[in-house]
């Protein structure tokens, strides 16, 4: 018998239909290869073995090697380590392009979607299940409290969209909190001349006290002289949840 591990965030999917519509919801192809973190029980690698042509499933608890060596899917490779340890460079050589379908672990949810969106080079899509107050965060407008680094970045990289909200009640062991499944979908073109770790630096900095202004934030990366230069005063005064993401673009060329 298998023991759930809530330090592994281990909340496990069975439904067949609910299955299914993720897969559906990642538009996977026959030509495609699926990254999974997190296969758990397998019950979702399964589903996308079924139209995938190759699954590459992490999973971090050696206890359930056995359960998913049974299976006995043949087109997935099973991979018993942390995903925060991979390295996307390494993986990404023999593959052209890849998606990733996954039930997040809800503990490390945002340093997954930091390490593929800012490592991977090849990343096409992500269709994710993730807790509901997240999926929020990512799909924010600007103006909110939920909108942040976390909605730039993913802005920065692509466009997302709310697929589905998912009751806590289709997960075992059931959670405190409902899930949303987002599709996020990487555009590599979109603001290409950009340099993404200097702009992922910037942003850290605009958003690193939420309620002081761009002026404040921003002193930490350059001297308040060269912003008053270069920045108006209308911009430097205002708190950085009011840009939006062609906002920030272009301050960040007017700095840089
Ligand atoms: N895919 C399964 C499902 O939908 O039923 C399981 C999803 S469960 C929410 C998340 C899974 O991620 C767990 O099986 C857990 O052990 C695994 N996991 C947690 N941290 C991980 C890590 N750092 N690397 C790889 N897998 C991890």
């Amino acid at each position: 018998m298998f023991n759930f591990k809530k330090k592994f965030g281990q909340n496990f999917l069975s439904d067949k239909n609910l299955l299914k519509a993720i897969v559906s919801d990642a538009e996977i192809t026959a030509n495609d290869v699926v990254l999974e973190i997190g296969a758990g029980a397998g019950a979702l690698t399964k589903e996308i073995s079924l139209v995938a042509k190759k699954v590459i499933a992490y999973e971090i608890d050696t206890d359930l090697k056995d359960i998913l060596e049974s299976l006995d899917l043949k087109n997935v490779e099973f991979v018993f380590s942390d995903f925060m340890n991979v390295n996307l460079k390494d993986f990404e050589k023999e593959i052209d392009s890849f998606k990733v379908v996954a039930n997040l672990p809800y503990y490390i949810t945002t340093p997954i979607i930091f390490k593929l969106l800012e490592e991977s080079e090849k990343l096409e899509s992500l269709t994710i299940m993730v807790q509901k107050e997240v999926a929020e965060r990512i799909v924010a407008k600007e103006g909110g409290k939920d909108y942040g680094i976390l909605t730039l970045m993913i802005n920065f990289f692509g466009e997302a969209k709310i697929d589905r909200i998912v009751k806590r009640q289709m997960f075992n062991p059931m959670p405190n909190v409902d899930s949303a499944v987002v599709t996020i979908k990487i555009d590599r073109k979109k603001y290409k001349e950009i340099d993404k770790e200097k702009f992922s630096k910037f942003i850290r900095a605009s958003f690193s006290m939420r309620r002081k202004t761009l002026l404040n934030n921003l002193s930490s990366i350059l001297p308040k002289t060269e912003l008053k230069e270069k920045l108006t005063e209308n911009i430097l005064s205002r708190r950085a949840e009011t840009f939006s993401i062609d906002e920030f673009i272009g301050i960040y060329k007017m700095l840089f």
